[in-house]
């Protein structure tokens, strides 16, 4: 069982300071993408990984933060079981998978990788508070927060503490009983005041590799539904490509190893759309970025 021992103070001090450090991290920081859904095993994480690579691809600066304290994910997805903290004495450093692209886990935090984690609410906000405030992200265009399922503490904590602009990207299957779940997800989101990038539907039938044809599994058009019917935008479609398992068993990426997969395609096309939706992004404290944008 992981303790909050565990839990690696850099720079423990006043509430104040705490609080000030957090304000200057976060304003390094231009956008920040929370990727939530209503239920585990939608394939959130995979989303949020492979959206970060899509945008990091795309030339953008990007720190993804893996906030899923029961049962952290990325490092698995991205090939970075193992690694540990490192500190440069003032700040813990984020990992840097590839160029533009770091990342941070709380699952570093927990010795063995078999173990529970017992934690309530107010250790969970601390250590959600910790991580963006003592992880140096440095000058970031995106952080990219993969969020626990549900509306528990954790993505509560992240829309308290993020910062804003914030959006959140809603993850669901197109089966039904998964469409329900996310309306609580986008109820959360407006109650939390964290803005709505939209609804994204992955497993969205099945694309064969031989012949193209697309055959919908777990039923088809849910998402799309679900968005229409809370007023908040439909994101897109990721088919189901097992390629997509093996790439995360084996810590590699689909962007990778099957560029040219409609399921890769689906992420660069979200990461490209979110990147130029000024829309979305409006209040932006960077103009410039927009615009600079808007030129690729
Ligand atoms: P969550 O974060 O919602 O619990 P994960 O991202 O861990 O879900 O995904 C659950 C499982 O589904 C993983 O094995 C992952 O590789 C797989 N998966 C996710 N998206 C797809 C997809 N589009 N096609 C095939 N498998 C997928």
């Amino acid at each position: 069982m992981s303790h909050p021992e565990h839990l690696v103070t850099i720079a423990s001090g006043a509430k104040e300071d705490e609080d000030r450090r957090l304000r200057e991290r976060m304003a390094r920081i231009r956008r920040r993408l929370v990727v939530v859904s209503g239920k585990g095993g939608v394939g959130k994480s995979t989303a949020a990984a492979n959206l970060a690579v899509a945008l990091s691809a795309h030339g953008r600066r990007v720190g993804l933060l893996d906030a899923e304290i029961h049962g952290p994910s990325i490092p698995k997805i991205l090939g970075c079981e193992g690694a540990s903290l490192i500190s440069d004495g003032q700040s813990i450093l984020p990992a840097v998978v590839r160029d533009r692209l770091e990342r941070m886990s709380v699952g570093f935090l927990i010795a063995n990788k078999t173990d529970a984690v017992i934690w309530r609410g107010p250790m969970k906000f601390k250590v959600i508070q910790q991580f963006l405030s003592d992880v140096a992200w440095g000058d970031l265009d995106y952080l990219v927060v993969d969020c626990p399922p549900g509306t528990g503490d954790e993505p509560l904590s992240i829309a308290q503490l993020a910062g804003r602009p914030a959006a959140a990207v809603v993850v669901t299957t197109p089966q039904e009983l998964a469409v329900a779940e996310v309306r609580r997800c986008v109820s959360f989101c407006r109650k939390a005041e964290l803005g709505i990038a939209g609804v994204l539907e992955n497993m969205s039938g099945y694309v064969c590799p031989q012949c193209g044809v697309h055959t919908g599994l777990f039923g088809a058009g849910g998402g799309e539904r679900l968005a229409r019917e809370m007023a908040v935008p439909f994101l897109g479609q990721i088919p189901i490509d097992p390629r997509l398992v093996g790439c995360g068993d084996a810590g590699t990426c689909i962007l990778d190893t099957h560029p040219d997969s409609p399921a890769a395609q689906g992420f660069v096309d979200l990461a490209r759309n979110l990147d130029r939706w000024q829309d979305l992004w409006h209040g932006s404290p960077d103009e410039a970025f927009v615009s600079e944008t808007e030129q690729r």
